[in-house]
């Protein structure tokens, strides 16, 4: 297994345009913490009680409070060096789309046209009563003045869009993925632990396919036997790395 930027590139190279995969690990680097590094977010909260769809529906307003904190951190964010290498790799034909799990939307803000966002975002919150979909910009307004946003037609608490264990995910979104990491000669994983299903699986569907897997992670992952190409590595210095070697 190759570990250089310059095998990692090779490989973009001859089996481009790249299908690229990421976790939270793309955007610590812009200030939003992880879920399981030593700094991230379950090592402080317990994903039981706030971050399952069975919690939201006993007791929605505490979930509202622990996502409060998260949205000021979510909305003040900025991208980073990585979210601005793959856009550019985008616009130059390197990079096809990006799968990605996060739900902080810093890839289309850096300037990604192709985002499949399998695990929701955080751009609206919908009414689980009426269906009444409200705007991040609404819901951070809300937010000033109550603890969690209630519908503005039925008054039910709001639930973000995003994807809460105990949830399914989006299927055209999980479609369009399985489809890309099939079709995809590399698929480049970034930034994720692989450890949540049924996203970790988009490698062995490339793999299977006849595709190639290169994976760029702070941390072992349980993919890493399957890589071509594999760097232990910051992903924003990493990915710029990338994008100047590809030019
Ligand atoms: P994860 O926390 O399981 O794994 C992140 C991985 O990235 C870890 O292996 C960590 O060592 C590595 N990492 C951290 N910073 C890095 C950096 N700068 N460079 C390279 N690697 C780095 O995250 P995951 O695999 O995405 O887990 C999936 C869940 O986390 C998803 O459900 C996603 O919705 C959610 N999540 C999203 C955000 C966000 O939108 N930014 C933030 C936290 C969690």
């Amino acid at each position: 297994m190759d570990g250089t930027l310059r095998g990692l590139a090779a490989l973009v190279r001859e089996r481009q345009p790249a299908v690229v995969l990421t976790g939270a690990g793309i955007s610590t680097e812009s200030g939003i913490p992880d879920f399981r590094s030593a700094a991230g977010l379950w090592v402080q909260y317990d994903p039981m009680e706030f971050a399952t769809i069975q919690a939201f529906r006993r007791d929605p307003v505490k979930v509202w409070e622990f996502y409060s904190l998260r949205f000021s951190v979510l909305t003040a964010a900025e991208p980073n060096a990585g979210h601005r290498a793959l856009a550019e790799l985008e616009r130059r034909g390197l990079v096809q789309a990006i799968v990605t799990q996060n739900i902080d939307g810093l890839h289309q803000r850096a300037g990604s046209e192709d985002v499949v966002e399998v695990h929701g975002s955080i751009r609206t919150a919908s009414c689980l009563e009426c269906g009444e979909r409200e705007s991040l910009e609404e819901i951070v307004a809300s937010l000033r003045e109550t603890a969690a946003p209630a519908c503005p037609r039925c008054g039910a608490i709001l639930k973000p869009d995003v994807v809460m264990f105990g949830e399914l995910l989006p299927p055209a979104a999980v479609d369009r993925a399985v489809e890309l990491a099939r079709e995809a000669g590399v698929l480049l994983a970034v930034g994720s632990s692989l450890e949540v299903y049924p996203v970790a699986g988009l490698l062995e569907e490339t793999v299977s396919a006849g595709g190639a897997v290169a994976i760029v992670n702070r941390g072992a992952t349980p993919f890493d036997g399957l890589a071509s190409v594999r760097i232990d590595g910051q992903a924003g210095e990493t990915l710029a790395a990338l994008a100047a070697e590809l030019d």
